[in-house]
């Protein structure tokens, strides 16, 4: 256990070895020591429900996956360029679980350096200039990824939308119902691009909009866009680093609900359960494409350890049946969350697929006009009284996010549905 005067005084030890702008979660940052399943413990041995944390996926240190690193980095780990039978047995085992066209995997160690080398694969297989990304969207920390991120540079210290850049305006049925029409959009983007005499290289887009407010795209939303994407001679990118893995339940990738087959797709985060393992997965054209006479080399990228992790997750999820999991806990939430529409008129809307929920909170339904201020004290009145972590996002900072990792039982659902609807009702007192 630690006391307050201790968390200070490391509070203050961390902001004198760290940048200012590494920030903390939450008031009052809490000192987490145990991670065990879908719960983490603080060093007062408070236990917390972790609706955050879409990384650890099959569960925090899961024994299997912890089992399976630490054997594999007691006898080797090393770069990819031996051979070595982790690489191929996991290549096999994930590729095995895209759409057969997307049959070539680059590993890497975090979902930027995906999103980086997904766009350096788009500009080699098309020779286009321009990105297209959706408004609110985050792909990553690296410079190239800052530049396609309007969640980044569209927010305080960002520097703006660059020139090569397109954003097509996020999907929300209330707000914006003509940004429902993937086809249309779509068509509007291409002409933009070809009047400012640029080409297109990638169109980057979250299978469930995340950083944009948990938004699940309307049906035919992606087979529109990617049809006019495609017709300007673009690629078509998924960032599925949060949405992968089975999370969806009715899928085992987020794409799949749209009845669509990207050109790349962009993996990460519950792909190594905590351990920096990420990928790209692609088409033997564009890989073809990007094999341009310059070798490919990642330090870290596909070593034994990170496969021997991606490899032990996969197992967890079958041998777990977190899939299917993600279905029935999933509909538990959303109808429990749902249900709160009822007796509350600031939830503006509940949405998601499987353990991907979003709950919208709104001034007024009629403007939805979007309501931040509840949104931060629903997060702070369910982390003190009930021990839940949610977090707040979307352009408004006014939907909370619920993901929590896969293994959640009936019982934490029901906690985290009377947790919404107690600090709902102590809101609207
Ligand atoms: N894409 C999406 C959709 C993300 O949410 C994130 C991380 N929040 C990234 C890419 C970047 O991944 P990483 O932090 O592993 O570099």
């Amino acid at each position: 256990s630690s006391s307050r005067a201790e968390e200070d005084a490391m509070v203050a030890r961390r902001e004198a070895v760290l940048a200012p702008n590494f920030t903390l979660l939450f008031d009052k940052p809490l000192h987490i020591v145990r991670g065990e399943g879908q719960y983490l413990y603080a060093a007062d041995g408070t236990q917390y429900l972790d609706c955050v944390n879409n990384v650890c996926h099959v569960g925090h240190c899961h024994p299997r996956v912890v089992a399976a690193g630490a054997a594999q980095m007691a006898v080797l780990n090393t770069n990819s360029r031996y051979l070595h039978s982790n690489l191929i047995n996991y290549g096999e085992k994930l590729l095995a679980k895209f759409p057969e066209e997307l049959c070539v995997v680059f590993f890497v160690n975090s979902g930027s350096e995906a999103n980086d080398l997904a766009l350096r694969l788009a500009r080699v297989a098309t020779g286009g200039n321009a990105s297209v990304v959706m408004e609110g969207a985050y792909h990553g920390h690296l410079s190239s990824l800052i530049e396609l991120s309007p969640y980044k540079f569209d927010a305080p210290g960002g520097v703006g939308k660059p020139q090569h850049v397109h954003v097509a305006p996020l999907p929300h049925k209330y707000r914006d119902p003509a940004a429902c029409d993937g086809a249309a959009v779509g068509a509007k983007i291409v002409a933009d691009v070809k009047a400012a005499g640029q080409k297109i290289n990638a169109f980057y887009c979250e299978s469930i909009i995340g950083c944009g407010g948990q938004i699940v795209l309307p049906d035919g939303y992606l087979a529109g866009m990617y049809d006019a994407i495609r017709g300007a001679g673009g690629v078509t990118i998924a960032d599925e680093v949060q949405t992968g893995f089975g999370r969806v339940g009715s899928h085992f990738w987020a794409f799949e609900t749209q009845g669509v087959v990207p050109d790349i797709v962009t993996i990460g985060k519950p792909m190594g359960n905590g351990h920096p393992v990420a990928g790209v997965v692609t088409t033997r054209a564009v890989a073809d494409a990007f094999n341009n006479g310059m070798d490919y080399f990642n330090t870290y990228g596909g070593n034994p350890v990170s496969m021997a992790v991606g490899l032990a997750v996969l197992e967890t999820i079958e041998a777990e049946g977190l899939q299917a999991n993600a279905v029935v806990r999933g509909d538990q939430l959303m109808t429990g969350l749902a249900a709160l529409k009822d007796k509350y008129p600031m939830v503006g809307d509940v949405r998601g697929i499987g353990l991907f929920i979003g709950v919208e909170l709104v001034t007024d339904r009629e403007s939805f006009e979007a309501d931040g201020e509840a949104a931060r004290k629903v997060v702070e009145h369910i982390r003190h009284k009930w021990h839940i972590f949610v977090s707040p996002d979307g352009p408004g900072h006014n939907v909370l996010k619920v993901k929590p990792p896969v293994c959640v039982t009936e019982a934490d659902c029901e906690r985290v549905i009377a947790a919404f609807d107690d600090a709902l009702a102590a809101l609207s007192q």
